[in-house]
């Protein structure tokens, strides 16, 4: 017997649910991953996220070739294209993990009609606690993160799957190519479980309690991508760190309690990927030349366009620099947040459509915080999360000759950099007079 295991967003041999199923199922897997031109159509498919991804699937075929298999890539429409495998194959079940996305619900409606019960669909992938499994009375989902936390906490876990050892494959099965097109930001990671396991053992947890917010200290475990990718499951990592208890430890497994949280928002709401999820706000201000500005990094505040540049260069950028330059564009510029969630979705490694799209939701005040007035000053911030003043002149090299926290307000000693685009002391003046 034969049965397909059709990755997606879990590119790991070690605790893949979906993988496992698939070989208890049958005598024979076959490992499939399918390039969906629609992705790449819809501009999802991002340069930065296509090189991490070429180096996920050769990672991962070159895994599969140790135990004996090896990875078929083919191109075109999912469900189309797991049905000719297949054909090809003989092929009884097809093993996927649940998706959250709007995109991910049609993938596994059009493999339902095709395959209907054989179709298997594992929810206990993707996130911690699957999307759906814990929820308030009477609603489908958690739209406040304190009481979905408390619930997370308690909700029981599956146990973590060893990766397997061998994995039978048939014989002659062709597979396409794949080869990232377009250039990718210089600082791009490379991809793939192998690396993620060794930047995960690599990372001490120890200094992320009191240090995660500083922003030149840089001490968080730049692991998104890889969770994005799956090449590390958050269920492993969970269960690690709660075994290393610590207030480090603590602090990052609340963080994957957000990354479950915003997952199991858009599960149920879809939607708002693109529509305001609570607050509807059609006031934004409209400034072509001002959204520019931003995303060049030429604000004129140099803790913003500093967050913007590594943005540009590492295609990833620190959740503290996240929450500013986010902040900066939808209260302070009071532009659409969406311009600025398809920028961050444009160049990010991690770039994901519920972590991206619900956190600007909440920052913009749109979507799930329970103060969506606050509006954060930037120099307040810049003097707080960068005391020094080093994330700055680490990224805006033009301001390097400026000592200390000095380099927050060049407007007072260098002339030759961009003037604030908005004065300091209208940094929340168009919110609190557009807002509705
Ligand atoms: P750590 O601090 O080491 O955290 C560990 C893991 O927890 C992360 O890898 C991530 O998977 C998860 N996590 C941490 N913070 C959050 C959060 N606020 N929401 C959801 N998950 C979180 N994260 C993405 O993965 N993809 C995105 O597209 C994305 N867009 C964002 C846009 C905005 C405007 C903001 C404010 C945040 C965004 N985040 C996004 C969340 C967060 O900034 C990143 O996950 C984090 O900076 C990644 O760095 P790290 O791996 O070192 O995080």
């Amino acid at each position: 017997t034969v049965s397909i295991a059709l990755f997606t967003q879990d590119l790991r041999l070690h605790d893949n649910p979906v993988l496992h199923a698939a070989r208890t199922a049958a005598d024979q897997v076959v490992p499939l991953f399918v390039l969906d031109p629609a992705v790449e159509a819809a501009g999802f498919a991002a340069p930065n996220r296509q090189a991490f991804l070429a180096d996920c699937l050769e990672d991962l075929d070159a895994s599969l070739r140790r135990i004996g298999s090896r990875l078929t890539v083919r191109r075109g429409e999912p469900a189309e294209q797991t049905a000719r495998l297949a054909a090809e194959t003989g092929a009884g079940s097809v093993h996927v993990a649940a998706g959250v996305s709007a995109f991910a619900h049609r993938r596994e409606a059009r493999l339902r009609a095709v395959f209907g019960e054989r179709l298997h669909v594992h929810d206990a992938s993707l996130t911690v606690v699957p999307a759906g499994r814990i929820t308030p009375a009477g609603r489908d989902h958690y739209a406040v993160f304190t009481p979905y936390h408390r619930a997370w906490q308690q909700a029981p876990r599956r146990t973590v799957l060893a990766a397997p050892r061998t994995l039978a494959t048939p014989d002659g099965v062709g597979s396409d190519t794949f080869a990232a097109e377009g250039p990718s930001s210089p600082g791009v990671p490379r991809g793939g479980e192998t690396v993620a396991r060794r930047r995960w053992r690599a990372w001490d947890p120890d200094g992320y309690a009191d240090a995660h917010d500083d922003l030149a200290a840089d001490a968080t475990s730049r692991l998104s991508p890889y969770l994005h990718f799956g090449c590390l499951s958050p269920t492993e990592l969970a269960a690690h760190a709660l075994r290393h208890d610590g207030a480090g430890a603590e602090a990052f497994v609340r963080q994957l309690a957000w990354r479950d949280f915003h997952h199991q928002v858009l599960a149920a709401r879809p939607d708002a990927a693109r529509y305001d999820y609570r607050t509807k706000d059609d006031h934004w201000h409209h400034d072509e030349e001002e959204a520019e500005a931003w995303r060049r990094g030429r604000t004129g505040y140099p803790i913003i366009d500093a967050g913007m540049r590594q943005l540009a260069h590492e295609g990833w950028m620190h959740n503290r620099a996240r929450l500013l330059t986010a902040s900066f564009l939808a209260k302070t510029l009071y532009l659409d947040w969406r311009i600025g969630a398809a920028h961050f979705l444009a160049l990010l490694v991690d770039g994901d459509v519920a972590n991206n799209q619900l956190n600007w939701q909440w920052v913009a005040g749109t979507g799930t915080d329970t103060r969506p007035n606050r509006v954060l000053n930037p120099l307040r911030q810049a003097d707080r999360y960068d005391p020094a003043g080093d994330y700055v002149r680490r990224w805006v090299p033009e301001l390097a000759h400026l000592p200390g926290p000095a380099v927050h307000r060049p407007w007072l000693l260098d002339g030759d950099y961009p003037p604030p685009i908005v004065a300091p002391e209208e940094l929340t003046a168009r919110f609190r007079r557009g807002r509705p």
